[in-house]
């Protein structure tokens, strides 16, 4: 049974103060589903955010990292920083990161090793972009995204991962893939995973839809049964609706 989770990306937002108050916000909301809760804000609000959740229960991570120990890697952030910082998770490969900063298939790989290398569980996404889904070439993106991110991982690792399935196309657009759409695309990443690594594996790993969620469209999202979660973007950023969405069971 896999425990579905609920992760805000705040991308470029909040300073420490701001993200210190919106997480206080987040904690005087009942959260009561029986989703796990992750938010990933920016690095330099991560110890103000993990003084605030002490022993919350939700959870702390990163929204990307290097995979070197250490070294001359200006403006970089190793795997221990993020645990000395409280992290468990680090989102990597976002689209972002792809497009605007040059990530490839093998550094997001990298990443993946080097997160499980300290105990640190990759959200691992992936997502084709407008003109790949008009040409008909989602189901091969897709497919080589997640096989270069996994193929090399142990496959007790690959088991722990979360992979986040997000359409380029309706990332922060408004435009939401139809539920049909996203439980297509993360059946498929779970038929890659159970022939890349295997079944078990596939049918442990978390796979989450990302994409314009939002409270309205949330519970529709949860009842695919390759769909375990969200990874939220926009939303995320205001206490009411990342709510909103983790109680998603209110709203069926
Ligand atoms: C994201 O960037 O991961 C995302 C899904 O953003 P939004 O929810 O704003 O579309």
């Amino acid at each position: 049974m896999r425990t579905p989770l609920i992760a805000g990306n705040w991308k470029m937002h909040m300073t420490g103060t701001a993200a210190a108050e919106l997480v206080a916000e987040l904690l005087e909301t009942e959260l009561n589903t029986g989703a796990q809760v992750l938010i990933c804000p920016p690095f330099t609000a991560l110890a103000a955010v993990a003084e605030v959740l002490e022993d919350a229960p939700v959870h702390l991570g990163a929204q990307n990292m290097h995979w070197e120990e250490q070294g001359a890697y200006t403006g970089e952030i190793s795997p221990a920083m993020l645990v000395d910082a409280g992290c468990e998770y680090v989102i990597l490969g976002h689209s972002e990161r792809r497009q605007l900063f040059g990530e490839t298939d093998e550094g997001v790989a990298r990443k993946a090793a080097a997160a499980f290398a300290h105990h640190l569980i990759p959200v691992i996404c992936c997502g084709e972009t407008e003109a790949q889904r008009d040409a008909g070439e989602t189901a091969a993106h897709i497919r080589s995204q997640v096989t270069a991110a996994v193929r090399g991982l142990r496959a007790a690792d690959a088991a722990q991962a979360v992979i986040a399935y997000e359409p380029i196309w309706a990332i922060g657009t408004g435009k939401t893939a139809t539920t049909e759409q996203a439980q297509e695309v993360c059946r498929l990443i779970r038929e890659v995973l159970a022939e890349v690594q295997n079944e078990e594996v596939a049918q442990a790993v978390r796979i989450l839809y990302g994409g314009s969620v939002k409270p309205a469209n949330i519970a529709a999202l949860m009842a695919q049964p390759d769909i375990d979660g969200a990874l939220v973007g926009g939303a995320s950023l205001t206490a009411a609706d990342f709510a909103g969405i983790v109680n998603y069971g209110e709203e069926a």
